[in-house]
């Protein structure tokens, strides 16, 4: 490519995998090692911030009211209800502009989410992030102290539901080492930023 020509739109990458699985620190440890112009989308969300979260960094955290207004106005290109409780959605002005900007876009969000996406936008990369051992999950969430025991059993109940539809992601990845799972995402990513999407 050269001077003149027009920049190439970045890939839409989307990434699922369930709370526990290491998803977050995966994209994370991603973001840090690539040399490829990568953004992770801010999602907005109903659910309180966590001690350390901040408006526009995490997430945008938003009330009932306004999330439903930004649904009603078309703003969100998806939007679930997840651990049957908070909304989730990706907001359009996350996405197309950055894309259009020559930027791979990643999307973390859950199963529900990442169906209406693969629907509506053909050109995406889809990838499931799993942890060996299912109990890995519940100690995770244990660890992290974030959520009350009502939370985690929540959570727990949607991991299940999440890992039966794993098959329904192009890639799967195994994050039982965090270095060796960043590569086998970077590679997945790569291949994205050069053939066009798969
Ligand atoms: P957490 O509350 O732990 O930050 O996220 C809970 C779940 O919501 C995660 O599985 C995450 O992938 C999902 N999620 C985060 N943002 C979005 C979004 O914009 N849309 C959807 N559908 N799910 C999301």
């Amino acid at each position: 490519m050269n001077a003149t020509s027009a920049i190439a739109r970045g890939p839409l990458i989307i990434v699922s995998g369930p709370s526990g699985s290491g998803k977050t620190t995966l994209i994370k440890r991603l973001l840090a090692m690539t040399m490829r112009p990568l953004r992770h989308s801010v999602s907005a969300t109903t659910r309180a911030p966590r001690p350390g979260e901040t408006d526009g960094v995490e997430y945008w955290f938003w009330d009932r009211p306004r999330f439903e207004a930004a649904i009603a106005a078309g703003e969100l290109l998806e939007h679930a209800v997840v651990h049957g409780r908070d909304y989730y959605g990706t907001l359009k002005s996350e996405v197309e502009p950055y894309r259009a900007r020559g930027f791979g876009v990643i999307l973390d969000i859950d199963v529900q989410g990442a169906e209406q996406v693969r629907a509506k936008i053909p050109d995406h990369v889809s990838v499931f992030i799993t942890a060996a051992d299912p109990e890995d999950y519940a100690r995770r969430l244990r660890s992290r102290g974030a959520d009350s025991p009502a939370a985690i059993a929540r959570r727990m109940e949607t991991a299940r539901a999440e890992l039966a539809r794993a098959g329904e992601y192009r890639h799967q990845i195994r994050n039982d080492d965090l270095e060796t799972a960043a590569a086998e995402l970077a590679a997945v990513i790569d291949q994205a930023f050069e053939t066009g999407v798969q």
